[in-house]
């Protein structure tokens, strides 16, 4: 239901739980945040903002690169299992999902036959497996293997992806579902809407359907499901806060 993310110079994780706050107004039933810090590590709830950061309190949530999802539950009750971020089977990647896979059920045998193994119910850690299995069969790299995974979902969704074998990398994606990308000066911020950005940055990009993309070592690229490289239209904001 609600997308937050950030990549620059400052702790990810505060700004990430305000961000989750500010988009509260969506209505959701669960909580997460993962965090790059060494390991890809993943702190999920079901509750509210405010139960989630009980539940951090006294772990180690230090980060310059994080995502934050509140769930709106639609495959899979609202637990703490079913909440987001989803690793993939092997842990190495994380996704964070809005919107619904139609096509989930398919693509999760297939999978399964594969060797996949999943934790939660949801529609959201197929896609992650979807992506993981891509990378392992064409050996290439994952902002290609979410790429291509785009080729195989059919649904709506809004995506960020993190990798631990790549502590200097943020992916996301949409399709159907709304994402915004915040540019500020050596940091980007991604959400639902822009209320969670306004207050960092006015300088915003608002991501189109099938586009990919990829902030690499200070670096933003957008793509489309294509291939194609886009010329990000920055916009500027002009909102009182
Ligand atoms: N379909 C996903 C789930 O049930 C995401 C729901 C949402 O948009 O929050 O977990």
């Amino acid at each position: 239901c609600g997308i937050v993310a950030y990549v620059g110079h400052r702790e990810a994780c505060p700004i990430v739980l305000k961000g989750l706050k500010r988009l509260e107004y969506r209505g959701y039933d669960s909580a997460g945040i993962a965090l790059m810090n060494g390991g890809l590590n993943v702190f999920k709830r079901k509750g509210k903002v405010s139960d989630l950061e009980e539940f951090i309190a006294d772990k180690d949530v230090h980060g310059n690169i994080g995502m934050g999802h509140t769930r709106w539950a639609t495959h899979g009750e609202p637990n703490d299992v079913n909440a987001h971020p989803h690793y993939s089977s092997s842990k190495n990647i994380a996704i964070i999902h809005n919107g619904i896979i139609e096509n989930y059920a398919s693509l999760k045998q297939l999978l399964i036959e594969k060797g996949h193994t999943f934790q939660s119910e949801t529609d959201s850690e197929v896609f992650i497996n979807l992506i993981e299995d891509i990378k392992q069969n064409s050996n290439c790299s994952l902002a290609e293997a979410v790429r291509l995974a785009l080729h195989e979902v059919v649904g709506a969704y809004a995506i960020v992806v993190l990798s631990k074998d790549d502590q200097n990398q943020l992916i996301a994606a949409r399709k159907g579902s709304p994402l915004v990308v915040g540019i500020g000066e050596g940091e980007y911020f991604l959400a639902s809407d822009a209320t969670p950005i306004i207050e960092y940055t006015n300088d915003v990009v608002y991501v189109n359907d099938y586009e990919l993309v990829v902030i690499k070592n200070g670096e933003l690229e957008i793509r489309t499901k294509e291939d194609v490289v886009q010329t990000p239209y920055v916009q500027r904001l002009e909102m009182a806060l």
